[in-house]
């Protein structure tokens, strides 16, 4: 990372910076994008990203590790809040920690914008943030930022109609919102809507489930969080009925990058 930009980092993060580059083996770039903050929101910008104000790319330009780029984007300043990500360079951080989990931790992700042929991009996309959400929101404790994130909003449950339950298109997203909520959402409004919107639906029960199988694979203490992040994959596409074999994932390994199936 540039040194007059990591000078201006707070200690926790300069070391997580170091961290993510000896994994990497090469330097994140940090970049000044105004433009990012024009570009207009999908319309399911309730779940999802910190753009406009900050976003994390990991770009393979060739088939080796040292072919990767990964840089941090900025709208407008380093340390902005946004949202629930309310102390400067909180959100900096988060992004920081997506790297970590990919870089270091080698993770899988899921390839929720391009993947899965048949499969309506509404379905797929935030699955793999807010799956990854659901892990770093938590640690962000450990750099120092001691008001949790508050990431999830009530307004998500208007824009569904319980009679449309049941299918690919409506379970994905409302499970992966009431996991978000059960896990990152200190606001018992909020859950509260949520649980009685899933029961109202007929989901509850289905939701539970998913949550005993989450549990211990979404421990922060989890010994093997590669394998516990394609496990977690499995049991959100079996619960939301999304076909296994038409979730593509990449992975990390010592020579590249491999793209496969889940299963
Ligand atoms: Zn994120």
């Amino acid at each position: 990372m540039q040194s007059q930009i990591k000078q201006r980092l707070p200690g926790t993060l300069q070391g997580l910076v170091d961290e993510i580059e000896t994994a990497a083996g090469v330097e994140i770039e940090v970049t000044h994008a105004p433009e990012i903050a024009k570009a207009p929101l999908p319309a399911d910008s309730l779940v999802g990203t910190l753009a406009p104000a900050l976003f994390c790319a990991v770009t393979h330009i060739g088939p080796t590790l040292a072919d990767t780029r990964f840089t941090i984007k900025y709208a407008r300043d380093l340390a902005a809040t946004i949202r629930g990500y309310c102390e400067p360079y909180m959100a900096f951080c988060h992004e920081l920690l997506h790297l970590r989990r990919y870089v270091v931790l080698r993770v899988p992700s899921v390839m929720d914008r391009m993947s899965a042929p048949g499969i309506p991009e509404v379905v797929m996309h935030g699955l793999e943030d807010i799956l990854e959400h659901l892990v770093i929101d938590r640690q962000l404790k450990d750099y120092g930022f001691l008001v949790p994130a508050e990431d999830c909003d009530r307004r998500f449950w208007n824009q569904f109609s319980a009679n449309a339950a049941h299918t690919m298109h409506f379970k994905a997203p409302v499970l992966l919102e009431w996991l978000r909520t059960r896990y990152l959402s200190s606001n018992i409004g909020i859950q509260k809507r949520a649980d009685q919107f899933v029961e109202k639906c007929g989901l509850l029960g289905c939701a539970w489930r998913l949550l005993d199988e989450a549990r211990p694979l979404l421990d922060l203490a989890h010994p093997d969080p590669a394998d516990a992040k394609l496990r977690l994959v499995w049991h959100f596409c079996k619960a939301s009925e999304i076909p296994l074999q038409a979730v593509a994932i990449i992975s990390r390994r010592d020579d590249g990058y491999y793209q496969g199936r889940l299963v």
